[in-house]
Parts: C-alpha cells; structure tokens; sequence
C-alpha cells in the first residue's frame, strides 16, 4: 500500500515564480526507509522549461551583476535567516527523501546556513590586486567579472549543503543560476529554493529546473545561454559535463567519486582511528565522496585494530533516520542498495573475507526499506574490485601492511585522489605522508570525511577537474579575471 504522507508537487521556480513543468508529467520521491511513503512528487521538466529558465537568469544577470556585492551579500544573509527559522523542517525532509538520520541531516542544514554567511561576507572583501606597472604613470589591477549565467548540477547525497556551496558562491561574484538537482532529492531541493523565494531575491537571479538528467542535465551541457556549470556527481556524468562544456567553450568544474585510505601506523592511538574510521566510512550509509573505504593497517597492530573495530560495528544501530536511537539509515535508494550488495558480492567472489555485515537487513521496521548491514572484509588486496571502484556505501575494506612506504603506495594505489587520512604519533610519519599522498584533503589523526566550509575542497586525479570549491577558492570558477591597465 503507498502512503501519500505528503502528496505535493514540487513545480519548477522561474523568473521568481513556481510553475508546473509544461509536460505536466511528475514523479514521486520516495522514502528510502519506507518505499511505500512518498514524500512529494517533482515537476518532469522539458527543455522548453530549461529553456525559459535560462532567459529568466540571463536577463536578470544584467541587473543582478550591477548591484553591489555587498547588496548580494545582504540577500544571501537573508536566505540564511530563512533557512535556520526552517532548520527542522528541511532537515526533516532531507532524512525522509534521503535517509540520512535527523542528526546529520540537521548538521547538514546548519552547515549549509553558514556556507550562506561565509558567502555573504564574501561581498565585503577584496577580489583583485594592483600589480605595479613598468609606466610610472598608469594604474595596473586585476578586478573579477562574473561568467554570466551558471548551471549547478548536484547529487542525491547532500541535498541541501553541495547546491548551496555552488549557489552562494555563484550569486556573491555576480553570476545568475540555474539550477537542476538529483531527481532523488528534488524535494529537499525545492524547500532551499522556497528560502531564497522568501528572502525575496529578484525574479530569475536563482531559477530551479527538475527532471531527469539525461533531458533537463543534458540541456544544460548544451545551452549556449549557460557560460559556466559545476557539478558534482558520478565519474561517468563528470567525463559528459566536462567533454560537452569543453567543446562548446563553456567553463567548468566537476567534483566526482573518491576511495579514500586511512592509514593505520603501527604507533597510532588505536582507538582514536577506531572511532575514525567508523565515522568516516559508516555515517551517512557510506554515502560520502569523502568516505573512508580502505584501511591500510600495519601488522603489528592489525589484529588489536581489527577486533576494537568489529567490537564497536556489531554495536551500530540501523534503523529509520527519523528514530532518535539509529545510528546509521539506509542506502538512499534501491539502486544503490543494490549496487552497494553487489560489490560485497565482488568481494567475496575474489577472496576478500567477510568479518562482519554483507546482507540486506531484516527485521521489524527494516522490511521495506533499503537497508543494508555496515560490512567490514579483510584479506583486501589492491587488485581486487571492492579496493578500487566506488562503492558508496558502508563497506570497509581492511589490507594489511608491513611498512609505512608499502602503505602510502597502497594507499595511491587507485585511479582516485580525495581524501586521505593517517593515524600516527610519529612525526616523520605525518610529514612523508603529507608529501607522498595523492589526495586533494589530506587528513592527520582526523577522518577522511570532514571539511571545513572556509577551505578548498576538491581532488586529484580522477576525482575531480582538479579546481577547488568553498572557501576562497570558489573565486576562481566563478569569475573571470579582468587584466586593467589605467593611463589618465
Ligand atoms: P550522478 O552522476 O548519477 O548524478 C549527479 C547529477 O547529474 C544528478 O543531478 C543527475 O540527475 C545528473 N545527471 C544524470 N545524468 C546526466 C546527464 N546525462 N547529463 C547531465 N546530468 C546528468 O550521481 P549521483 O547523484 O548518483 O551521486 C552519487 C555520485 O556522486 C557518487 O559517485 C559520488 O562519488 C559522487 N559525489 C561526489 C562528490 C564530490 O564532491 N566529489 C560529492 C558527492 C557525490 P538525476 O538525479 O535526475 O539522474
């Protein structure tokens, strides 16, 4: 039996106002913790509706890049001020269309509202710098203009903190969006939007499209209107948006997957990585680009390590993300349900030995779900599927190791570079692994999944275009630089 808990449907927002999509077609988001719930229903949009979005931002980036950007900061102020007095009810929709539990998901929320202050605060400083010129007499400087209009693709897992790190930073310098997120999580999506609605931005500054990636995504590879896009998403959707962009002329930045080592020295505080590797490979169902996935231990503290983790994985809770008891919620999809069990199954069918999970849960409250156990395989070797493709899901993979330099190489022994953390007292250890590692966040006695709002984020090789997002990074893709030579 479907549950409407909300039956709604989610429209488009275009030049300021919300408007079905001109197919008139929609289709439900689901509960992940209950397929049978529907959470609201998204807009199917063509590409006469992307179409019209596009004109709305390119017609009001004129204006929008005229006001100061102090001005702009004060609305991104306001959008925060929405969003926080809306901090329960997004969040709230986030767990429900996603499955990540109430806790994170209201982390994820207020992280998004400081991303919006961080920005804000971002149309007070400098953006360019006087360079002294050869002519004693002219004036040389660098000021920023913004690329015009910008298309913000997005993924499923973070559905409120990845648009609005695209957002905030694309507005600030000047720049008009258009935005399409995951179909998955379209309904959280819709609810960030109704704050920048009632922070009364003007019409057509920020635009929402919704549908399926390959129409309404694909559109915005194409559009001559769209001069920049940043994405985030899958390797494969990552290679389309850059090679279309690029041939077109567009700018772009593409954020992709991650498989993240941490490294366990032999001198580590044991129960510190522990707790690490738990956080950074579990929470959030393992669905971060920044997950850890690989545990690279050395043998003289592999067997201590091992048994502290699988004391503390049998004690992992998996339930609905709404139950204040739930640790961990489920995959975000059946998709990905199904695409997270049929790795385990790689792993064990090439030798890798399951300690701990591997199956879809049963139980009471579990039975219509997508939830799977947290799974921990041992006897990991690099050549093996699970220790080099992206699983996106709570499975860890522990190899063991004899030395501090086998570890490094099997630690950058993968096509991706995101994050990347070591465990170790030893200070040698900390600086050869600073310097060794092909990693974009690299993470000392830390977990691989933390990020600061006020940092560069991004990877090497695979992982990314190789720029950076937040922080003061964010300048460089959403701007131009202007080379100004003055002479009176
Ligand atoms: P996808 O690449 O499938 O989707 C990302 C976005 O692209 C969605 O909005 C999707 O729309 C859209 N899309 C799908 N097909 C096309 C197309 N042909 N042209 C243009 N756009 C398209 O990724 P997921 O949403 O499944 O997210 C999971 C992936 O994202 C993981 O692999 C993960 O590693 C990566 N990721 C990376 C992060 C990073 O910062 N490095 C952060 C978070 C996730 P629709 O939903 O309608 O299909």
């Amino acid at each position: 039996m479907t549950v409407k808990a909300e039956s709604k449907t989610y429209e488009n927002y275009i030049n300021g106002e919300w408007q079905a999509a001109s197919s008139n077609e929609t289709q439900a988001s689901i509960n992940p913790a209950n397929k049978n719930e529907i959470v609201g229903y998204l807009s199917l949009s063509t590409k006469e509706d992307l179409d019209q979005a596009v004109s709305a931002a390119k017609k009001a980036q004129i204006s929008w890049r005229k006001l100061s950007a102090p001005a702009r900061g004060e609305f991104l102020y306001k959008v925060a001020n929405v969003l926080e007095a809306r901090l329960d009810e997004v969040a709230e929709t986030m767990t429900k269309e996603m499955g990540k539990t109430f806790q994170e998901a209201k982390g994820e929320t207020s992280r998004g509202i400081s991303i919006l202050r961080y920005y804000a605060g971002e149309g007070m400083r400098q953006v360019g710098d006087v360079i002294p010129s050869t002519d004693s007499e002219a004036l040389m400087f660098t000021s920023r203009a913004p690329l015009g209009v910008v298309g913000v693709i997005t993924p499923w897992n973070f559905p409120v903190a990845i648009p609005i790190w695209k957002m905030a930073p694309a507005l600030i310098y000047g720049n008009t969006v258009v935005f399409k997120p995951a179909s998955e999580t379209a309904v959280t999506a819709a609810k960030v939007i109704e704050c920048f609605h009632e922070a009364g931005l003007p019409a057509g500054v920020i635009n929402m499209v919704t549908g399926s990636g390959s129409v309404i995504g694909q559109g915005i590879i194409d559009h001559p209107y769209i001069n920049g896009i940043t994405f985030t998403g899958s390797d494969g959707v990552g290679k389309r948006v850059g090679q279309g962009a690029f041939a077109r002329g567009a700018k772009y930045q593409l954020e992709m997957g991650g498989k993240n080592p941490v490294i366990v020295a032999e001198d580590a505080d044991l129960d510190q990585a522990v707790e690490a590797t738990i956080s950074g490979g579990l929470r959030s169902t393992g669905q971060k680009c920044t997950a850890t996935s690989r545990v690279i231990i050395q043998r003289a503290v592999y067997d201590e390590f091992k048994e502290k983790l699988l004391t503390k994985v049998r004690e992992i809770k998996v339930g609905q993300g709404l139950d204040g008891e739930t640790w961990m919620g489920p995959c975000a999809s059946e998709s990905q349900l199904n695409t997270v069990l049929s790795y385990i199954e790689k792993g064990k069918a090439e030798g890798a030995v399951l300690l701990h999970g591997g199956r879809k849960c049963e139980g009471p409250g579990l039975e219509d779900g997508f939830f799977v156990e947290p799974t921990v395989f041992e006897n990991v070797e690099s050549s093996m599927t699970i220790a080099q493709e992206e699983i996106f899901g709570p499975v860890l993979a522990l190899m063991k190791v004899d030395t501090m330099e086998e570890a490094i190489e099997v630690a950058n022994d993968v096509e991706f570079g995101l994050s990347a953390s070591i465990f170790t007292t030893n200070i040698q250890k900390m600086l050869s692994f600073i310097n060794e590692i092909e990693a974009g966040l690299v993470r000392i006695n830390a977990e691989s999944a933390g990020v600061e709002l006020q940092a560069p984020f991004g990877g090497m090789k695979k992982s990314s275009s190789l720029s950076r997002e937040q922080g003061q990074a964010a300048i460089e893709f959403f701007t131009n630089i202007k080379t100004v030579f003055v002479k009176g």
